[in-house]
């Protein structure tokens, strides 16, 4: 596995497979990977031939008093990681590589309204800091194919639209959650949780699975849900940031099912960490 810090030498290697004919997939990461990230790294081994994985934390997306300072690094047990997966370059930019004038100076890519509800509005300007960030990346990497977690189904969303609006070519694909034997959704922010907080943090998974169920049965009001949802969560002692019922091919908010895909989302706290995770209701 190669590892390059510019993007001129991403340039090189990429151009170089591409010019043999191969497809090149990406899998942008802050890394602390995790059994989540390497999922999508093997999924990226099955739809190219070459699997570029960055790993940066990206300064842009995190708020005043958001966790950018305490996100664990480990980055010399992650390059081990990958080494055992199908990866040939591993991307590890320095700010001044992805932010040559500064972050703040940056051009940033917006997409509006979406960027805003949902994880969006407890997280003012999250979202611009992460579609600036990809859009950053898709351009030094160049991929036939990017690969992103469902469980980050928003985020996901929001990079479907910015491909599409900015007519980027990369095709998007979404990987489903990989969850821990309890159902918590891996995440790296996990490990902020103390043991009993991690007793607790399944809770939001069931809650999801809660919440499914009586859709399947038939249940058709669904703020009466999403507020059964925050009781369920304020029982587990969890404190529920927002649950929210919606249509998965638009995030538009719905009053009763109408036979579409739905997808329930929630964040919810326990102390400090914010947790999130999300489901898909067939119709
Ligand atoms: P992160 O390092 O948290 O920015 O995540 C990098 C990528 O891994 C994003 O596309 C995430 O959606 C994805 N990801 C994170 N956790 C999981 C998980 N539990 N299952 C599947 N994908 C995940």
């Amino acid at each position: 596995m190669i590892t390059a810090r510019t993007a001129q030498e991403i340039h090189s290697w990429v151009r170089r497979w591409k010019s043999a004919g191969q497809r090149v997939a990406f899998v942008p990461t802050m890394g602390n990977l995790h059994q989540g990230h390497l999922e999508l790294c093997r999924q990226a081994a099955i739809k190219a031939d070459r699997v570029v994985v960055s790993i940066y934390v990206n300064p842009l997306q995190f708020g005043e008093g958001e966790d950018f300072e305490q996100y664990p690094r480990t980055l010399e047990q992650d390059r081990l990681r990958l080494t055992r997966e199908s990866v040939s370059l591993l991307f590890t930019p320095t700010d001044e590589v992805i932010y040559p004038h500064g972050k703040r100076a940056s051009t940033q890519v917006v997409v509006p309204e979406l960027s805003d509800i949902l994880c969006g509005s407890s997280r003012p300007r999250h979202f611009i800091g992460v579609t600036t960030v990809v859009a950053k990346l898709l351009n030094i990497v160049q991929p036939d194919v990017v690969l992103l977690g469902e469980k980050d189904f928003q985020q996901l969303y929001l990079i479907r639209r910015m491909v599409e609006d900015l007519f980027m070519s990369p095709q998007v694909i979404g990987v489903p959650t990989v969850r821990e034997a309890d159902g918590l959704a891996m995440s790296s922010r996990n490990s902020y949780l103390d043991a009993e907080q991690r007793a607790r943090a399944p809770a939001l998974y069931r809650c999801l699975r809660r919440l499914r169920e009586r859709l399947q049965a038939g249940e058709r009001d669904i703020a009466a849900l999403e507020q059964q949802g925050r009781e369920y969560l304020t029982a587990a002692g969890l404190r529920p940031d927002y649950i929210s019922i919606r249509k998965a091919a638009s995030l538009a908010p719905l009053r009763e099912p109408d036979g579409e895909e739905l997808v329930i989302l929630a964040a919810a706290y326990l102390g400090e960490t914010r947790l999130i995770d999300n489901l898909r209701v067939m119709p």
